[in-house]
């Protein structure tokens, strides 16, 4: 779980996945107040999880997958990545950018 830089506290699973809703780069720390960024580092490293969205895609291509088992798939994935996600994030008192 990402810790606040400004104040050491521990996000909750849930403040780390309805913070990363926000549309704002900056999240703001549900035990200080202060903005925390997501960290360069931990941006590229969940980056991989990106593929797996398109996984049942994927798998469509190669079988014949019937959409409504394609669609179920879609929750499940979308659980297990929100949930991986909010494990990688690192938190920064400053925004980092990638380029
Ligand atoms: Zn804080």
């Amino acid at each position: 779980m990402p810790i606040c830089e400004n104040c050491g506290g521990k996000w909750s699973w849930k403040q780390t996945v309805k913070k990363s809703f926000t549309l704002d780069t900056g999240m703001e720390c549900p035990h200080c107040g202060k903005k925390q960024y997501q960290t360069v580092k931990s941006k590229k490293r969940s980056a991989p999880l990106l593929f797996i969205v398109t996984l049942p895609l994927l798998l469509n291509l190669l079988f014949d997958i019937p959409g409504v088992v394609l669609l179920s798939l879609f929750p499940v994935i979308f659980v297990v990545l929100m949930s991986t996600y909010s494990f990688l994030m690192e938190l920064s008192d400053k925004e980092e950018f990638m380029f």
